[in-house]
């Protein structure tokens, strides 16, 4: 089995639902939640003239390859009705591999790392909240020091929306497919 961590966002319709749900498909498709972080709203980024998203991170054991997992995700995607309209615009629900294992992809349909985690707070507050001792698998830095860097710069944008406590409590109530 190999470890990827996936990271959610929404900003459309009923955002903690349909993270969960996302979360809940994957499930069914056979892969093991690890670990949640907490839920957090976000203030968009790049196309700023959008609603509040709501972005978390999960990890899951898998027993494919990236592209199965790419495949799965985007399904998924695809089944809760994402349109894909403006790049960064608004999004029922949008799933990206952060990482996959210790891989290192990179070619257009798949990144791996994911080509902006360094950038987002949204990705590496809950990825560090998870595992504040991963690495980026390209030259063995630890993702809390990106995040480190980060911190200066605009810390008001994410702030607590739910706890992973609350999260998962919520998810056992969605999911028949959480153990
Ligand atoms: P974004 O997540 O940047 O807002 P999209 O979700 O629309 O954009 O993704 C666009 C494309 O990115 C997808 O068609 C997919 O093939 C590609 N892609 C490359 N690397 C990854 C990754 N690590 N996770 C998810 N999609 C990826
Ligand atoms: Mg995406």
């Amino acid at each position: 089995m190999y470890e990827a961590y996936l990271a959610f966002g929404s900003n459309l319709g009923d955002r903690k639902k349909i993270i969960l749900t996302a979360i809940d498909k994957l499930l069914q498709k056979g892969l093991i939640l690890h670990k949640i972080s907490s839920l957090y709203e976000t203030i968009p980024y790049g196309y700023t003239e959008q609603p509040i998203f709501l972005n978390c991170v999960g990890s899951f054991l898998f027993g494919k390859t990236s592209y199965d997992l790419l495949e799965i995700t985007q399904g998924i995607e695809n089944e809760l009705g994402r349109k894909r309209t403006i790049k960064w615009g608004p999004r029922n629900i949008d799933i990206d591999i952060l990482l996959f294992a210790e891989q290192v992809i990179n070619k257009d349909d798949l990144t791996i790392p994911h080509y902006d985690i360094q950038n987002r707070l949204f990705f590496l507050i809950p990825l560090t909240e998870i595992n504040p001792d991963i690495e980026d698998p390209r030259n063995g830095l630890k993702y809390r020091e990106y995040l480190k860097r980060l911190m200066d710069s605009d810390v008001d944008s994410i702030k607590l929306f739910t706890d992973k406590e609350t999260l998962l409590f919520e998810l056992k109530k969605l999911s028949e497919h959480y153990i």
